[in-house]
């Protein structure tokens, strides 16, 4: 993989998804071109990033070239978080989630699940592994645990060791894909039950799944944690200033400030020289701040329309991107 600078543990990664139907149907134009394997070229102007994923990318080499080193890391003892964002419909849950039970369509979250297991398999017999998941939702600033809809407004806390995490938040501990599979499956019935437009309230939430990994060596009793953050974020496009009031401008004010407060974060930690890091500008980077930048592995996707109907919204999501290199 082509990586800018080797010292940066932030990666920043660009896929376009194809043309939809409707798209080809209104007669809408293919507007990105490809140049190598890290550039692309929109608007007359070039974006190059640790990698480009052109539309006839394949799930599978999405993950092995940017998701699968992580896992290792991770259950080497490094902390991480893989994020996706772009607007709404620009392939954010096809990247993370996918198909969940298909294997060639199956992204990033369901792979990693099996990757686990199998080196675990791998590993010495005297480790023993013990695997929790959690899965929430941030929704106008406030979490909502989607494995116990009873769960409605979570709060960050900071342990003895001054690390956040969401306190109260459900642990589901798993030995197995099948059983990390089951628990997607329910925290997206959940999170259907609890609202009336599922696509609506989707692309106007973060939603986090937690992959927590403790390993113990039986006879030394040495311990490695490692912990991964998958963040499927709310839409980035920009609502009119005209059409959107009440709940809807609220709801659209919300998403805008903790994208910039991720955004500001990021750019702070790829700068590299900056002493204060703004963590604590929203509860998203609160509670990822000691899985991201530093020691973390931290992999942005930028998720990208291909239709000229979206230019102005590709260009600002290349844009954030950008900052972040
Ligand atoms: P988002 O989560 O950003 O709102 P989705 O991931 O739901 O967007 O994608 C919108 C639609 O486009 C879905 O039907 C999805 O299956 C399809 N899609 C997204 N990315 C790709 C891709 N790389 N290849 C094929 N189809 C894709
Ligand atoms: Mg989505």
């Amino acid at each position: 993989m082509a990586v800018a600078n080797t010292e940066c543990n932030i990666k920043v990664l660009c896929r376009f998804r194809p043309l939809n139907q409707s798209e080809i149907i209104r007669g809408d134009k293919f507007i990105p071109t490809f140049q190598g394997d890290d550039t692309v070229i929109l608007g007359g102007r070039s974006y190059a990033f640790d990698r480009v994923f052109p539309t006839n990318s394949t799930q599978e080499q999405v993950y092995d070239t940017c998701a699968k080193q992580i896992v290792k890391d991770v259950l080497g003892g490094y902390n991480g978080t893989i994020f996706a964002y772009g607007q709404t419909s620009s392939g954010k849950t096809h990247t993370m989630e996918g198909r969940l039970h298909d294997p060639q369509g199956m992204g990033i979250i369901p792979r990693i699940a099996e990757d686990i297991f199998k080196h675990i398999f791998a590993m010495d017999e005297n480790l023993e592994f013990h695997i929790k998941v959690s899965y929430f939702e941030i929704y106008m600033d406030k979490i909502r645990d989607l494995l116990d809809v009873t769960k409605t407004n979570l709060s960050v806390h900071e342990d003895k060791h001054r690390v956040p995490y969401v306190k109260g938040c459900t642990e589901r501990f798993v030995t197995s894909p099948e059983e990390v599979m089951d628990v997607i499956d329910q925290g997206k019935s959940n999170r259907h039950v609890a609202v009336t437009n599922m696509n609506e309230h989707s692309s106007r939430s973060h939603s986090i799944f937690l992959i927590n990994i403790k390993q113990e060596h039986v006879e030394t009793e040495q311990k490695i944690c490692g912990k991964l953050y998958l963040v499927d974020l709310a839409g980035s496009e920009k609502v009119s200033k005209t059409g959107a009031e009440g709940a809807v401008l609220d709801e659209a004010k919300n998403i805008n400030r903790s994208l910039s407060a991720l955004g500001n974060v990021i750019s702070a930690l790829a700068e590299g020289t900056k002493t204060h890091v703004p963590y604590r500008d929203s509860k998203m980077t609160r509670i990822l701040q000691d899985s991201l930048g530093g020691n973390c592995r931290t992999t942005m996707f930028i998720c990208c329309s291909p239709s000229s109907y979206n230019d102005v919204e590709t260009k600002s999501t290349l844009m954030f991107g950008q900052r972040a290199k």
